[in-house]
């Protein structure tokens, strides 16, 4: 059966992000528009908004572990796997300070789930200071292939603190047609499990916020 990632955000700043959503939608058909008067073609459309939760405040994303973890190492590997595959640079916190971006915890979900990303502290502009990443060995544990499933939600969950939504079954975000880590659901062993798709790591996404 397969585990939802995450639960609806219902914070009250989301308004502010799907004022942007809409704006950025507006775009999109504009672009689709022109494709398809220029070259007689109709492009997919795929719905990819910035995650709900806010998009991160940017500079370099600081992170910490927020509580003894056996997961740390899947978390540090995360970390460096950012780092090595997009234009985001990081700096460890130890202890946490209160604007670390990204406190890491092995703990439970708000409802059963492999793990979890929510803000818990947001600037006044709607973006967000330090965000709480969560993975959830218990669930993680029972999953098909766990040790695939720790690495790929990790790669996950720290997409969404970068600002990324995810994503199911082949609907690619932007012209990806390859998979990576903002799938949502069970994986084994395939390469995107730790990988950001290239759409994320351009401009319209991680390079345009950090
Ligand atoms: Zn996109
Ligand atoms: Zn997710």
């Amino acid at each position: 059966m397969p585990i939802a990632q995450e639960k609806p955000s219902s914070r009250p700043r989301r308004h502010v992000n799907e004022r942007r959503q809409r704006i950025q939608r507006r775009f999109r058909i504009a672009f689709a528009a022109l494709g398809t008067a220029t070259m007689g073609i109709t492009p997919v459309a795929h719905a990819d908004p910035d995650f709900s939760e806010g998009l991160p405040d940017g500079g370099i994303h600081t992170f910490c572990y927020y509580s003894v973890s056996s997961m740390q190492s899947t978390m540090d590997a995360a970390m460096t796997r950012l780092r090595q595959q997009t234009v985001v640079d990081t700096a460890y916190y130890n202890p946490c300070d209160v604007h670390t971006d990204v406190r890491w915890v092995q703990g439970p979900t708000d409802v059963p789930a492999y793990g979890q990303t929510t803000c818990t502290l947001a600037w006044d502009n709607g973006r967000c200071d330090r965000y709480r990443v969560r993975l959830n060995k218990a669930v993680l544990d029972d999953a098909p292939h766990p040790s695939d499933q720790y690495r790929k939600t990790a790669c996950h969950e720290l997409g969404h603190s970068v600002g990324l939504s995810h994503y199911s079954g082949s609907d690619y975000p932007g012209t990806d047609t390859t998979h990576s880590c903002m799938r949502s659901g069970d994986v084994s062993g395939q390469d995107w499990n730790i990988l950001y798709g290239a759409h994320h790591k351009g401009s319209s996404h991680i390079s345009g916020t950090f």
